[in-house]
């Protein structure tokens, strides 16, 4: 067999989706398995959806997640221009081989003559309007009109868009590697525009071109695509292609998270309010928030059964039709920007300014995400490997991806689970790696500290975080004094009975000899002992002073890490706290 070429070929219309990161993956691993090539290929042919800094985006994505292309943009590579705007010449060209071989013609019809034949099948009462082998000689085209009067539309430049010449009644079978085999009849297809007005091609012609010229073997691309796949056998065809055609995967769709996994108990009002607020600001005023809200409380008060209790009922008026029927799309389907902003996730993989705030949002890698966990994140959503092993390394990915165990059917978007494999990653990485994402983190907030110092932090932190920049938020107190104490413990807990014997055990730590974790330990332990103390008598106290909190690692760990003077120091403090919150009540 050839050798292997995928290519990834997306639009720069804006931030790319986690699921176009997905795409990539696959393409990467497949090409890395079988030692084939990976390449970026830019579809940037609609001038109207082109948005500035789209490209950049992709390409500082695909390195940020290290699914770099061997060959692209930038990078170079035999096949080049990978940029299919600067590659109009080509198009040209191929259109050419369409039109002499009767497979394309010209379609002088303006946007005008269009909408009249869409009203005029509309006023007859037959389905809606298809241009295609039934009503192509009633348009303006070159098969329906006299060669003489398109040869001086032509010459006198009259706008035209190129269509292709949708045979009819054939059926199309295509053996998709993912959805096996898939039929297509040409009767359900039209005569789509492969060149517009404006001389660019549009994607089908510029994709199948380009797919052929580059040799792509493989082409794994969202499920999305897969209807226009028969036009573009179709085309193969029509150029005499059909032999190196590339073979098919495509791949299921990412999904909202389940409601399940988000709405229960404790955050159903939470979201009965967020919901109908949502659904006020894109409906009408007829409706009341509280008659919203009401309906969404009903339809969330049993988590488990959401679904059904948005089934439309008998007796259900047209205000709770509606907004059944809105929190059924805003809850099942596809998963979009609009989920993620209301549940609080990422679903691009970088943060984007677009022009408005609807189009900005903060990606996975500022929400402290690792790129090895979102890839691994990521490779799971629509593929499984048949065992009970869940981290793979990029290696392991590539061992043990194949095409074969990637599902037909759409994947649910699991934030939990995300945030699940960014511990996982961050607690295999060892303690300096961590220690210098640190020391990057602090310099941004203007601190530093020792190398030694943050090794020692990250070791203690590590597993209790989902990520990195939470160690300087929950572990704040390894690089300030302590902000505020649990007040409601230090009323339960700071006996003025007892303040001789923990003022002698500030003493008493104050002066250990050695300050190491396990001399602290001991030290406090006899202590506590021979005063007759027990553990809930002195911890909460002792965890308090130095971290002004009771949760934490091991608060011997804590001391020996600040250090005796800085120990001493915040029990002076702390104690001091104690006594005067105690006097207050
Ligand atoms: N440009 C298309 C996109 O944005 C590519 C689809 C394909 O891979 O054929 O997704």
């Amino acid at each position: 067999m050839s050798k292997m070429r995928l290519r990834f070929a997306p639009s720069p219309t804006g931030a790319l989706h986690i699921g176009g990161i997905r795409t990539a993956l696959y393409d990467y691993l497949l090409a890395k398995k079988h030692g084939g090539t990976f390449i970026l290929r830019i579809e940037d042919t609609d001038q109207k959806r082109y948005v500035e800094g789209a490209e950049e985006y992709i390409i500082d994505a695909l390195k940020w997640c290290g699914l770099e292309p061997d060959e692209g943009p930038g990078i170079g590579g035999d096949y080049g221009p990978y940029r299919q705007s600067e590659r109009r010449e080509i198009y040209q060209k191929y259109i050419k081989v369409l039109l002499d071989g009767g497979h394309a013609y010209y379609a002088f019809d303006t946007a005008e003559d269009l909408d009249a034949m869409r009203e005029k099948v509309k006023a007859e009462g037959k389905h809606t309007f298809q241009y295609d082998a039934s009503t192509r000689m009633q348009m303006k085209n070159s098969l329906s009109l006299p060669e003489n009067e398109v040869k001086v539309l032509l010459e006198n430049g009259a706008p035209y868009t190129i269509r292709f010449k949708m045979p009819e009644s054939q059926t199309v079978t295509i053996n998709d590697l993912i959805r096996e085999e898939v039929t297509f009849s040409t009767d359900d297809l039209d005569d789509k525009v492969l060149m517009k007005s404006d001389g660019l091609p549009t994607y089908h012609m510029a994709n199948v071109v380009d797919d052929h010229l580059m040799e792509i073997t493989h082409v794994v691309r969202g499920v999305e695509w897969l209807p226009s796949t028969g036009l573009h056998v179709l085309m193969y065809r029509a150029f005499g292609w059909e032999d190196t055609m590339p073979r098919f995967a495509h791949l299921p769709l990412i999904m909202k998270p389940s409601p399940s996994s988000y709405i229960n108990k404790k955050t159903k009002e939470e979201f009965a309010e967020k919901f109908s607020g949502e659904f006020l600001r894109s409906h009408d005023s007829d409706f009341k928030m509280d008659e919203v809200k009401k309906i969404a409380q009903m339809v969330f008060n049993n988590p488990k059964d959401i679904q059904s209790q948005l089934k439309i009922g008998k007796k259900d008026d047209e205000k709770k039709q509606a907004v059944k029927g809105f929190l059924k799309d805003a809850m099942y389907g596809k998963l979009s920007k609009r989920d993620g902003d209301r549940l609080g996730f990422p679903v691009f993989p970088l943060s984007w300014e677009g022009k408005s705030e609807d189009d900005s949002f903060v990606g996975f890698k500022e929400m402290g995400f690792d790129p090895d966990a979102v890839n691994n994140f990521l490779v799971f959503l629509g593929w499984n490997p048949g065992t009970e092993q869940e981290i793979f390394s990029m290696d392991e990915m590539i061992d043990a991806f194949s095409l074969e165990r990637v599902g037909k059917s759409g994947a649910a978007f699991d934030y939990v689970k995300a945030r699940w494999y960014n511990q996982q990653y961050l607690m295999k990485k060892d303690n300096s790696t961590i220690a210098n994402e640190l020391d990057v983190l602090l310099s941004e907030k203007g601190m530093g500290a020792h190398d030694d110092f943050l090794q020692g932090v990250a070791g203690m932190m590590k597993e209790r975080v989902h990520f990195m920049p939470e160690i300087l938020e929950d572990g704040y107190y390894f690089f300030e004094p302590v902000k505020s104490y649990d007040d409601k413990t230090i009323q339960k807990r700071w006996n003025p009975e007892r303040k001789d014997k923990m003022d002698a055990l500030a003493n008493l730590i104050k002066g250990i000899p050695s300050f190491d974790a396990g001399t602290i330990e001991t030290a406090i332990k006899q202590f506590m002992e021979d005063n007759e103390l027990g553990f809930g008598d002195v911890f909460p106290i002792l965890r308090l002073a130095v971290s002004g909190t009771t949760q934490g690692p091991s608060v011997f760990d804590i001391m020996a890490l600040l250090g005796q003077d800085e120990v001493g120091q915040r029990m002076d403090t702390a104690y001091q706290y104690f006594d005067e919150v105690k006097e207050k009540v």
